[in-house]
């Protein structure tokens, strides 16, 4: 499996086809899902270094859980066969069983063993009495029967068995994933090595670092160190290219560098068909760019282009539109490139706190929270310049393609920023 040579992606695979003028969302992402295929490669890893990774095979289940049936309290066991109905009185073996000191010897029918919660039933106890209902003096146990057969036991294997599938290619392990396959006896995965995804901010405008002055005229970069943080929240490799000015060979450079260095490229600024638009300009001769007008606000131009047969997604330069962008189209993409399989954003249904009229043609996205009412409030602007509505909001409405009036209390449609791994 590790040797595999991941799938290339075909050069016009991001095409849309003639006379498109704005693309629906939808048709966007239907596209984009189409297009792209996983390119990460695969390694083992023991299980106790895999949180976060995902599994590029099945987990199979090397012994079942429990591996024998055993006691899921602490009590006395014993046959139920030779129980009824009324007080029962049995006498107790002498010994007991215990997590990790299972009982050696058989328990004879119409006896007792003390039994702790986890032990192994011993011969002859197929179930337990919780020691809260019972009466003992050290040689006999008494309770009320009658008793349900196998009352308080686990079965071996009621929870997974051996050989059985536990989890699934494609599925992203977390903590409780590491506890089930620790639990089977499985102590490597085959996991997908994550995607290094690049970032490069362009711009003639821009100042690297928020550390160096800046002059009236310029602005600091706010896309690169946010595209970064996003795609460290989306378990990829961060790989910082920097901030170009918009000079195309400056571009060209930076892209050959994004190349070599990551599986994926996120580039800002540029991608607009303007004057100053190197970004599409350069990708357009070289990369084999198909720019997407998506009918969204905000954000409408996405480029997708490949550079030397790397997928390089031109997001907006207003980092309002790049932040949407990259959640609502890089994250799904750069999701099935990693291998787990595309991405739908979690979405929930909130009481409008807010009246808002749109027309049709294009699907809005809105900064947005939820208030102390539990319904979902949006920044007082909706200028795509705000940066600071990204922060105040904890997630976005999204409002859909057709015409719509909203007036407070109706249902509108919420993604947290959680649901985007953000
Ligand atoms: P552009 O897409 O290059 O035309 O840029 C659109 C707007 O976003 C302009 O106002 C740019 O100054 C601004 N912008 C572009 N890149 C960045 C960046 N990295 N950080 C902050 N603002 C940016
Ligand atoms: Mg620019």
């Amino acid at each position: 499996m590790s040797n595999l040579i991941p799938p290339r992606l075909r050069d016009d695979c991001f095409a849309m086809p003639q006379g498109v003028e704005w693309v629906p969302v939808d048709d966007a992402l239907e596209r984009l899902r189409a297009a792209l295929a996983p390119i990460a490669q695969t390694e083992t890893l023991p299980v106790s270094q895999a949180s976060g990774r995902v599994l590029a095979a099945d987990c199979i289940a090397r012994r079942s859980n429990p591996p024998r049936p055993n006691s899921a309290v602490d009590g006395y066991g014993f046959a139920h066969a030779a129980t009824g109905t009324g007080v029962q009185r049995l006498p107790l073996v002498a010994g007991r069983a215990a997590a990790g000191q299972p009982f050696d010897g058989a328990v004879p029918q119409g006896q007792a063993i003390r039994i702790l919660t986890g032990a192994i039933l011993p011969e002859g106890v197929d179930t337990v009495v919780l020691e809260e209902d019972c009466a003992t003096d050290g040689a006999m146990v008494a309770f009320d029967g009658p008793v349900k057969p196998r009352a308080n036991t686990r079965k071996a294997g009621e929870d997974v068995t051996e050989g059985a599938v536990a989890l699934t290619a494609g599925h992203r392990l977390r903590a409780s994933d590491l506890a089930l396959l620790s639990a089977l006896g499985i102590s490597t995965v085959e996991v997908f090595r994550p995607l290094r995804v690049g970032v490069l901010s362009t711009g003639d405008e821009i100042v690297g670092s928020p550390a160096d002055q800046a002059e009236p005229h310029q602005i600091y970069d706010a896309n690169r160190p946010m595209l970064l943080a996003m795609a460290a929240a989306w378990d990829t490799v961060p790989v910082d290219l920097g901030h170009v000015r918009d000079d195309p060979t400056l571009i060209a450079a930076a892209l050959d560098r994004g190349a070599a260095e990551a599986d994926v490229i996120l580039i800002s600024g540029g991608a607009s068909a303007g004057d100053e638009d190197h970004v599409s300009a350069l990708l357009q001769s070289r990369g084999h760019l198909t720019s997407w007008r998506i009918a969204m606000k905000p954000g409408r131009p996405l480029a997708l282009a490949l550079w030397s047969g790397v997928p390089v997604f031109g997001l907006p330069g207003n980092p309002v539109a790049a932040f949407v962008c990259a959640a609502i189209f890089a994250r799904p993409a750069i999701s099935l490139m990693s291998g787990a399989g595309w991405a739908e954003p979690l979405a929930m249904t909130l009481q409008a706190g807010f009246s808002k009229s749109k027309k049709a043609g294009r699907r809005e996205y809105l900064r947005a929270r939820i208030g102390a009412d539990g319904r979902a409030e949006v920044f007082a602007s909706e200028g795509s310049g705000r940066i600071s509505g990204l922060s105040w909001a904890t997630g976005l409405v999204e409002l859909p393609d057709e015409a719509l009036t909203i007036q407070p209390g109706d249902p509108v449609r919420f993604l947290p920023y959680q649901g985007f791994g953000l």
